[in-house]
This record gives C-alpha cells, structure tokens and sequence, in this order.
C-alpha cells in the first residue's frame, strides 16, 4: 500500500480536487491511503480569525469565517457532492463560530484553543475530498485523523505518541484498505490521550503522512505539492533553481531541518526508521517523476545537493568572564534552553563566547533575563539561516573556503558560521534582508557555474580558486564550528 499526502496548492479549489481524484485512480491497485491538507490559504485565515476574535473583532472573524465557508461550498457545488456533505460542512462551520464567539466572549486565545481552531481547515477539507472522490468514482470513506494519530499534549507542536498511533492507524486503516476502499484523513490534526485536538505545527501533513505510512509500512510515501519535486532551492527564491531526481535521506533530512518549507522538518524521521521511500511530486504536472528520497541515492553532479534558507532567526551571543569557558557555564546555559523548552539551529563557540541561532519565536523576554544571571548577553534579531547540504563535502577540501568567499564576494556579511556535526551541512548566519541575494549567489555559484566544485582539484586537496583572504576567523579547517565577528 502507499500513502498520497496532498498539501493546500493540491485541494485549492474543484478543479484541483477533481486532478488529485484522477491521480488517487490512477494509482488504485497500490492500496492508496490519502492524506489532504487545508484549502491553500485557509490555515493562515483560522489563525488570523482566532487573533482577531481575541483581540475583540469578533465582526471580522465571522466575514473572514463566511468567506472560508463559501469557498468550501462552492467546491461543494462545483463538484456536485451530495446534501449529506454540504449540511456536514455546514455543521462544521456552525460550530466553528461558536469557537470564535467564546474566544471573543473570553478575549483569551490558548495553544489548544488555536488548536481546536486551525483544525476546522484539514476536518473540513477532508470531509469535501471525500464526498469529492465518492462522486467521481473512487470509493472512499473519511476517517478522522484524531482517532489515529495520538500526541502529547503540546498543543500546536504535539510530538507523536508512536506506538498508540501505530495500533490506532492499523486497526482504522486496515479494513478500508482491504476492501479496497481509500481511506482519506486530514493531515496536521491529532489528538492527545484525552481526545482533545492537538496539531503537529505549521506543515504538519507532510508529517501526518509519514507517520502513517510508516503505520502500516507502506512501500512508499508521496507528498503531492505545487513543485516539480525537491529542487536545488527554493524556486521563489532563486527561479533558476532545478529538480533533484534523487537524494538521501540525510540530506533531505537537513534541507527540510534548514527551511525548505516543501517538507516538514520531520517528514523523514518515521520513513527513515521504516525505511520507506519519500516521493515528492507536482500535482499540477502528474507526469513527472519527481523526486525519490531514499537511504542510498546516486551521488550528486554539483558540490551540495541542494541550499535551504530560513528566516526568523536571532542569533544570542553570550560571552563569560571565566576563559576558558568552564563547562559548568555550558550547563547552566543550556539548562536555560531546556527550562523553555527550546531547541538550538546552530551553536558555536570560541574561548569565553558561545554563540546561538535559534527560531525567534523562542526568544522570549524570561529567557533573556535567566541568561543574564550567567553572563554578558547580546540578541541579534531579524537574521536568516543558509544552509548548503551534500553528502559528498566531507571529502572534499576548500568547500568552506568556496562559500565564504562567494558570499563576501557578494559583499554580505556573516555573522555566525557552522559546519553542522552531521559533516552534510555548512550553515552560516546573514541578515534576514540579505538572505534572498545570499542564496542567489550561492546557488549561482554552485549550481550554474560550468566547472564548479567538486572538480578533480578540489576532491583531491588542490587549489581553490579564491582563498583564504575571504575567509573570517575560523576554525573550520579543524573541521570544528566556527564563529565570525561582525566587522
Ligand atoms: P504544500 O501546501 O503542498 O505542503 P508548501 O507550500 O508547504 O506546499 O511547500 C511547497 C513550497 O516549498 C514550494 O512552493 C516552494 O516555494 C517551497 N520550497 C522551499 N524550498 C524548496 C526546495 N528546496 N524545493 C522545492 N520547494 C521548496
Ligand atoms: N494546513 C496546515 C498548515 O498550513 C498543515 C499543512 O498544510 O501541512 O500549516
Ligand atoms: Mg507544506
């Protein structure tokens, strides 16, 4: 059996459901499970709807609510789908309203009420695809998602409880797959042990899609989007970037870690231990091959296999009178982390200086005070991460080299650099206003240049073209993380 993940671009309106029911047919005899996302666009009206709501303006929340509402309906009519779905999808929206008038009533807005809002876009969606596919054919019957996959609680970034949502996947899945019926269910949504709706944060499906794949250990997962596959960067960023055929799971695993919003930063974690293979597809252009991403891959043609960027970054320096840095200073410091419940992207360090990138959501003003019990603190905002991966720079000498004096060439500065501990990444630290030219050039130079690396000198140690006058203070050559002043 497979599973089809189609994200919001997918289910937009009739006409692309009408294309995803035709791609669901086509691959029949292979046991498809079906995973939709929210109609594009709707995820971001919920969570500006439940805002408005709590801030007071209930009278906008319920105009944006009725537009979202009319949308649905009219794919309803369009696409001919019976009363029964129509008065369903009208109940849903009956509810939802009641949701906003309490978020309104209380001017208060919780993780898990955010939660129970963005919801209504994958139960909704899922509920239309269904009655959708039924009308054109395809046998298929809804199954809600919060009955499958089981989380924690942490409401809008719930981590999976595997082994309840494996056993709850088989036994709902199973049967419907048997008989040959397609079994569609909404991505993003969950439920913890309470039943209470959970969500696996921004982009979720992706995620959903893979969890259960792995469930029932599906011989492949495909994620249907708006892109001919994984490409070299993204192609808003850079329109010259081009599809990867294939690539390894490692590699994609940290393209999507760093930014690239075509996978879920987790997508590849239930299929790696699975060992099943990601399929990223164009559901405009079904033709295609797409991209295949599997443990071994070919080896690439360029350098990297491909660059990712990410913004919302800052960067928190934080220097110790004590040199050399005691640990018991790196202890304390990041039990600070912990205490919030954060995660590090990049971390360096120098004698009596550590250095920290991570997602400005997290930076909150406790934090920043508990760090000040420690030591000298310094908050960088508004920067960006450009991450370059491939599998074959552990290898290769003057790779570091290359990059830094391309992006100097460019006349950017880097404010923190990090050569990941995976040996796949090198990962530096820009302005987030810089990060668009940054990655142009980068991909300019590694991907559109005839001859670029790796060629036979730089494989083997030789001579790289522009050298060590670009490159800041660092310690890559050692092959440890590095850390360059701003100048
Ligand atoms: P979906 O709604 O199908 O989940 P997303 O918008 O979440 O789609 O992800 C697809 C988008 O990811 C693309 O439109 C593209 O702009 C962006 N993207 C970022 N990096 C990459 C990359 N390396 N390859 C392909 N797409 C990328
Ligand atoms: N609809 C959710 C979002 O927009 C989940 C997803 O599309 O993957 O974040
Ligand atoms: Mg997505």
């Amino acid at each position: 059996m497979i599973v089809m993940k189609f994200g919001g671009t997918s289910v937009e309106d009739s006409k692309a459901i009408a294309r995803v029911a035709s791609i669901v047919a086509g691959r029949r005899q292979q046991r498809p499970a079906v995973v939709v996302s929210a109609m594009g666009g709707v995820t971001d009206v919920l969570i500006a709807m439940a805002k408005g709501a709590a801030a007071g303006d209930l009278a906008g929340a319920l105009k944006s609510l009725q537009a979202v509402q009319e949308r649905h309906l009219k794919a309803c009519e369009e696409l001919r789908v019976p009363p029964q779905a129509v008065a369903k999808l009208h109940s849903l929206f009956d509810a939802l309203e009641v949701v906003l008038r309490g978020i309104a009533a209380l001017g208060e807005l919780s993780p898990r009420t955010m939660d129970n809002v963005m919801s209504y876009g994958e139960i909704c969606s899922s509920t239309l695809v269904t009655a959708a596919f039924n009308v054109l054919g395809l046998e298929a019957e809804l199954v809600d998602s919060r009955e499958c996959l089981i989380t924690d609680s942490a409401f809008t970034r719930a981590a999976p409880n595997f082994e309840a949502t494996n056993q709850h996947t088989q036994s709902k899945l199973m049967p419907l797959l048997a008989r040959g019926c397609v079994p569609v269910m909404g991505g993003f949504i969950a439920s913890n042990a309470d039943g209470i709706t959970t969500t696996l944060g921004r982009g979720g499906s992706d995620y959903s899609a893979s969890i259960i794949g792995a469930a029932l250990s599906a011989d492949s997962i495909e994620i249907w989007t708006d892109v001919q596959g994984v490409m070299t960067t993204d192609p808003r960023l850079c329109p010259s970037a081009h599809k990867i055929d294939e690539m390894g799971f490692a590699e994609a695993s940290e393209l999507a870690y760093f930014g690239a919003k075509v996978l879920h930063p987790s997508t590849l974690i239930p299929a790696v231990k699975k060992n099943i293979p990601v399929y990223v597809l164009d559901s405009r252009h079904p033709e295609g091959k797409g991209t295949c991403i599997r443990a071994r891959a070919p080896r690439s043609q360029t350098t990297f296999r491909a660059i990712a960027a990410k913004k919302n970054v800052t960067i928190i320096n934080m220097k110790t009178a004590r040199k050399p840095m005691a640990f018991s200073f790196l202890k304390a410091l990041f039990e600070a982390f912990e205490h919030h419940s954060l995660s590090a992207d990049l971390v360096s360090t120098s004698e009596a200086s550590v250095s920290i990138a991570l997602d400005s959501a997290g930076v909150v003003p406790q934090l920043v005070e508990q760090l000040k019990q420690l030591g000298d603190v310094e908050v960088e905002p508004t920067m960006a991460i450009v991450c370059l991966v491939g599998e074959d720079i552990k290898h290769m000498i003057g790779v570091a080299a290359s990059v830094f004096s391309t992006i100097s060439a460019a006349g950017i500065n880097i404010n923190m650099i990090s050569q990941g501990a995976s040996e796949i990444n090198i990962s530096l630290v820009v302005e987030e206003s810089e990060m668009a030219k940054a990655v142009q050039h980068l991909h300019a130079r590694f991907f559109e240049e005839p001859g670029s690396p790796p060629d036979a000198a730089v494989a083997s140690g030789g001579v790289v073209d522009q050298p060590q006058a670009a490159l800041p203070e660092h310690k890559l050559a050692s092959g440890a993380a590095a850390k360059a002043r701003k100048n």
